[in-house]
């Protein structure tokens, strides 16, 4: 007897490469066949076969106040009648865009694009024009999106495949992309004495949430902000995740940090296919068609895509409580799963910051890439198999970060907890 989600999985690999349009969705980290959905509302989705999960990835982060939210789905409704894309300037555009700079502290100015991979590549192409200079810093486990340049120890996806170098990125490329271990300030001190006056731009998730969640350490943030400030090179604050998630105005706010450049993605389309890359107006500035720095998109700041996106943003920005609202969620159930791993003497690190979280089975804190990937990722496997059983729906891949919508409800919570309890006891039994 075979789920119709198997069904569809053969299907789908006759056709998809792998059976899906993005890797991480293909269970390769957690074995086993992935899971097909057909529809979802507040906190729960419904797979193929008719079982419920409540969801604690909401599409990797934009379903903060849950899947099918009403305003947003009434928002599109309305604006689809109008057309689905002009491939003109819209007055809708000019509100989204002043709507980001009025929640988002140190930007004037912001462009639309497409996808989180976009919005990273281009305000890497900004700061390499702007500055004249070519190498970057990022930072091992952390992901940029699949531009060439970032796929260097970019984190989860990447990391879950095991690949160690990528066929297709050429040695050139690759050569401009420094690493360093993420919350390590003196192997970034080093890169930028061993190149100098050649570095455009340090690119930083501010909280990682590619390699499950992890926190910047004291200090590192204001670190590289000083060493960018010392050495004529642009903070790129990569808020793909974090932003409107951690609060109104992302991880900038706060964990009071300035970026020179700041990347969007998930949250900002309210679902839809959204990106956007933004910063001072002298940096900005240097986007074409006013500056020589080339960046376009057809569909970029499509209508339906900036309506979804701006009434997300509104409900945030009007409902600032709603962060608070989140975090508590987030504790409550943080502080009821490290209840279950420690009465079952299962060693444990749970990582959180707002309604960003991971668990980690490990007696060491998770800090960067190589703990995360030392950590007993075997045990991570059966119990998300476990709790998926139960219906909760997990991350596949301890890499990742899980995200809570705030349709979360307290029965929801207590739901979870009940279901690692069980969990536990049958995988660690
Ligand atoms: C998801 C993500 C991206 C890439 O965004 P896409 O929309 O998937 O292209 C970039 N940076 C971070 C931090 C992300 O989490």
């Amino acid at each position: 007897m075979f789920t119709n989600s198997q069904i569809l999985f053969d299907r789908a690999r006759q056709v998809i490469p792998g059976g899906v349009n993005s890797p991480v969705r293909a269970f390769k980290s957690v074995g086993g066949s992935p899971i097909f959905m057909k529809s979802a509302k507040g906190a729960y989705m419904y797979d193929a076969d008719g079982n419920a999960y409540i969801d604690y990835i909401n599409s990797w982060g934009p379903m903060i106040l849950g899947h099918a939210y009403e305003p947003v789905l009434k928002a599109i409704q309305e604006y689809a009648a109008y057309s689905t894309s002009f491939g003109a300037p819209t007055e809708l555009e000019i509100k989204m865009a002043e709507l980001i700079i009025s929640m988002v502290p140190n930007i004037d100015m912001v462009r639309m694009v497409n996808s989180g991979t976009e919005a990273c590549m281009s305000a890497l192409r900004v700061a390499r024009g702007f500055t004249g200079r070519n190498k970057f810093i990022k930072f091992e486990g952390n992901y940029h999106g699949h531009a060439d340049s970032f796929l260097v120890s970019a984190g989860s996806g990447v990391a879950t495949l095991d690949i160690q170098s990528i066929p297709g990125v050429t040695q050139a490329v690759a050569n401009d992309t420094l690493t360093a271990p993420y919350n390590n300030l003196p192997a970034v001190q080093q890169l930028i004495a061993d190149h100098p006056d050649s570095i455009a731009a340090i690119i930083v998730e501010p909280v990682a949430g590619n390699m499950g969640c992890i926190l910047p350490q004291a200090g590192f943030l204001e670190g590289l902000r000083a060493l960018c400030d010392e050495h004529g090179i642009l903070l790129i604050l990569d808020e793909v995740m974090t932003g409107f998630r951690l609060a109104r105005g992302g991880a900038q706010e706060r964990l009071n940090i300035k970026a020179d450049l700041v990347t969007f993605g998930k949250i900002i389309g309210g679902g839809m296919p959204v990106g956007a890359f933004a910063g001072r107006r002298e940096i900005m500035e240097w986007v074409a068609p006013v500056g020589k720095v080339y960046q376009a998109g057809t569909l970029s700041g499509n209508p339906i895509a900036m309506i979804a996106g701006y009434t997300m943003l509104s409900t945030l920005d009007n409902n600032p409580g709603i962060y608070e609202e989140l975090e508590q969620k987030a504790t409550y159930l943080v502080d009821g799963l490290k209840k279950v791993f420690t009465e079952a003497g299962i060693v444990h690190q749970v990582n959180q910051l707002g309604s960003m979280m991971s668990v980690h089975f490990a007696e060491y804190p998770i800090i960067d890439f190589s703990a995360a990937a030392g950590a007993n990722n075997e045990l991570f496997k059966r119990f998300f198999h476990a709790m998926l059983e139960r219906g909760v729906y997990l991350p596949p891949s301890a890499f990742e970060s899980w995200f809570l919508c705030n349709a979360l409800t307290q029965e929801d919570l207590d739901k979870t907890i009940a279901a690692a309890k069980e969990s536990i006891a049958v995988i660690a039994g």
